[in-house]
């Protein structure tokens, strides 16, 4: 039986589980396939990884905090994991272990769907090259969005509390991105939240340097923080018009991008998104 997994640490919360075993189920893969949670500390992970095809695996997901150790050990990355410097899709094969970011494309697949200002449905990265894009945060979850969104064609700024590590990005993606130390959130096509900022109820206009103000019916806004309700941040954009992408549409999108690559056949979205939604925490 082919295995799959979610290794994190911890991974408890994760809605990975939920989300694959429904789409390996609305496929008639259910029977043969099994996607589990499995939990390791990080002294433990590549050991654990390595152990893993002589069990059945024949891929993983990746989360916090393995993304970087996930690419040193594999012996092939694409170009998106090795640029970000973080993989989040691990696939075993005879020649190795082949690293991949689905979270880059997931985040340009969620925001061709999303539409809305300035794009059509299905138009793909194409409504992101040429506008101006604020990426607020510059942790794990930025790596990945502001190089899909560079790679894309936007012109990417980054703001972040400490603005060292705002900094420290930008050198890390060769300049395809500036930092930016008092945005006008206003005059953005684009803007992204991968701060952890929302996901315990803080109020996004103290913490974040953004007004309700700022958003219009001209912009797209990405909250990649999820709960069981909608963020008080993509509930101001909605009220002023913007289109949003809320992060379990971008979970969602990534997962799907990595169940293909296993499995070699596209689930299906809302499959994925009922069952991820399905699993909020309580
Ligand atoms: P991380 O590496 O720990 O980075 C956290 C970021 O949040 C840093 O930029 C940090 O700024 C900022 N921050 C934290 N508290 C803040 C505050 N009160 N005010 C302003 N900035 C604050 O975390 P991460 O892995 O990037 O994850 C960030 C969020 O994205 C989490 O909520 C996570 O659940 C979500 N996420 C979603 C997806 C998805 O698929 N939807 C994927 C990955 C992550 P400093 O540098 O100043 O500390």
């Amino acid at each position: 039986m082919p295995r799959l997994a979610v290794i994190g640490f911890p991974v408890g919360h994760s809605r990975s589980p939920a989300m694959q075993n429904a789409a390996l189920q609305a496929l008639g893969l259910g029977e043969e396939w099994r996607y589990e949670a499995i939990e390791v500390a990080p002294e433990g992970f590549e050991a654990r990884v390595r152990a893993m095809p002589g069990e059945g695996f024949v891929g993983a997901n990746v989360t916090v905090p393995h993304k970087l150790a996930a690419l040193a050990l594999a012996d092939v990355a694409s170009e998106a994991a090795s640029e970000i410097g973080a993989a989040n899709t691990l696939s075993f094969a005879a020649g190795g272990i082949a690293a991949e970011n689905t979270d880059a494309g997931g985040l340009l697949a969620a925001l061709a769907g999303a539409g809305g200002a300035g794009s059509s449905p299905g138009d793909g990265p194409a409504e992101v090259s040429g506008r101006r894009a604020l990426v607020l945060g510059a942790g794990g979850a930025a790596r990945a969005v502001c190089w899909a969104l560079a790679e894309a064609g936007a012109q990417v700024e980054i703001w972040n509390r400490t603005a060292a590590r705002a900094e420290a990005l930008v050198a890390d993606l060769h300049a395809a991105a500036t930092a930016v130390r008092e945005p006008d959130g206003g005059s953005y096509g684009i803007v992204v939240n991968t701060t952890a900022v929302g996901l315990h109820g803080e109020d996004p206009f103290a913490e974040l340097p953004l007004s309700p103000r700022d958003f219009s019916s001209a912009q797209t806004v990405v909250d990649m923080v999820y709960g069981e309700r909608p963020s008080p941040l993509l509930e101001a954009a909605t009220a002023a018009g913007a289109a949003t992408v809320d992060g379990l549409e971008v979970l969602v999108q990534q997962g799907a991008l990595s169940f293909e690559i296993w499995t070699g056949v596209a689930p299906d979205l809302d499959v994925m998104r009922v069952a991820a939604r399905g699993t909020a925490h309580r």
